[in-house]
């Protein structure tokens, strides 16, 4: 035969029975505009025809071939079989490659999908496909007997079908720069589930009060403390999703309060149904939930990638802060005069902190303290101190000294125990570096 779509077409369907998409997907890169199915259509019909021409100039082999490959080509070839060898023409088997699923698997992942999509308030997805392992390896038998080269996937068509059928009903659409969802097809199962992207925003947060942690802290009698996170339940329910996350570019002890800059974050919301609430109302219910104690501000929209940039403690990020420090025995000018002398620019070497050894490793940090004004307090024996340093900094430890592990310190320069009784962040600088686009 002179035609090698006709060629590989009777190769395949000699050995293997193919519903039209099947068939018509070996040839998917061929013409343009139209479907698998009536690509395969259409060379059933003319393969069908040009036996039939065969067999009546006489070629006898012609007719054994058009009767032995009918029931793999299917209905198509039913009455030219019938009318040639009255009696011959019998039903094949479901198509080798899809079981004759293909078709209904594409309509019912189109309804199922277009329903998760409205539930989820999608707008932009991808289409993903679950392959049993079977199919793919039928898919490539079939392809090796037909030798064409000009094929697809399936789980391209399906992908591709899926997609474009679902876009036809207006209000979503594929996307595959920033998708919010990714629908997964099961195939031949014929399941679909939905996986959502989280809502990702970039946010600020100020701590006006004490003893507020900034995760949730549950106890069996309720919660330890007030939480920044738990200030942020509104958004959650605001966005219906299933569970918030608070990235934040480092965080300040529970007893100390977050002021001036307010700390950088992202603000996660898992699994959200609705995605496309104004800024200005999501900062109102959080506010609303932070009670004046904790005020919050959203800037913007995140990508996944900043999320990583925001929770590394950089050394590009300092800090400011503002501790009330007992010393014992009272401070003197003089006190104060040799501590900025001794320490401001000085590379602190700190090892963990006792309070915090049991959760974090034991190791030796080197963080600068780029700055540091003490005054006394009069009347009593304190002082207070302005302080910038390196991110990473433990402030309390740098003023106790932590019986040695964090030096120089506060209690060695003065040769008597100095302890932070209050802290305040109050300034964080955060240069995320820019995330890949
Ligand atoms: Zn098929």
């Amino acid at each position: 035969m002179d035609s090698r779509v006709l060629e590989s077409a009777l190769r395949a369907l000699s050995r293997y029975p193919l519903c039209d998409r099947c068939l018509g997907r070996l040839f998917a890169r061929l013409g343009r505009g139209w479907s698998n199915r009536e690509r395969g259509e259409a060379v059933k019909r003319v393969l069908v025809m040009e036996l039939h021409r065969r067999v009546l100039e006489g070629d006898e082999a012609a007719l054994k071939t058009l009767i032995s490959t009918a029931p793999n080509i299917g209905e198509v070839a039913r009455d030219v079989v019938e009318h040639l060898s009255p009696g011959s023409y019998m039903e094949g088997g479901p198509c080798a490659v899809c079981g004759g699923r293909l078709e209904s698997v594409i309509a019912s992942a189109v309804e199922e999908g277009y329903r998760l999509l409205r539930a989820y308030d999608i707008e932009r997805f991808v289409v993903g496909v679950r392959l049993e392992r079977g199919v793919a390896m039928a898919e490539e038998e079939v392809k090796l007997a037909a030798g064409a080269g000009y094929g697809e996937s399936i789980k391209a068509e399906i992908r591709r079908e899926v997609g474009k059928l679902l876009m036809s009903r207006g209000g979503v659409t594929v996307d595959f720069d920033s998708p919010e969802a990714t629908l997964m097809v099961e195939f031949p199962g014929g399941g679909v589930d939905i996986q959502v992207n989280s809502l990702l925003y970039k946010a600020r947060y100020w701590k006006l009060a004490r003893n507020i942690s900034q995760a949730y802290w549950p106890t069996p009698e309720g919660p330890r403390y007030f939480s920044v996170e738990q200030a942020l339940w509104p958004v959650l329910k605001l966005t219906g999703g299933e569970r918030l996350v608070v990235h934040a570019a480092g965080r300040e002890d529970v007893d100390a309060r977050m002021l001036g800059s307010g700390r950088p974050m992202i603000v996660e919301v898992k699994s959200p149904r609705r995605r496309r609430i104004p800024l200005e109302e999501l900062e109102a219910a959080a506010n609303a939930g932070g009670k004046g104690l904790v005020r919050f501000r959203f800037e913007s929209a995140a990508k996944r990638a900043e999320v990583a940039l925001y929770k590394e403690e950089t050394a590009r990020v300092r800090k400011a802060y503002r501790a009330l420090v007992a010393v014992e025995g009272g401070v003197s000018e003089g006190d104060v005069e040799g501590l900025m002398r001794a320490l401001e620019g000085a590379v602190i070497m700190q090892r963990t902190p006792s309070r915090v050894l049991h959760r974090r490793p034991d190791i030796l940090r080197r963080r600068r303290l780029y700055s540091l004004d003490c005054t006394p307090l009069e009347g009593a024996p304190l002082m207070e101190c302005m302080l910038e340093a390196e991110g990473g900094l433990y402030i309390k430890e740098l003023v106790s000294g932590d019986g040695g592990r964090t030096r120089p310190s506060f209690t060695e320069v003065l040769g008597r125990e100095a302890v932070c009784i209050e802290l305040d962040v109050v300034w964080v600088e955060h240069e995320a570096p820019a995330a890949p686009a």
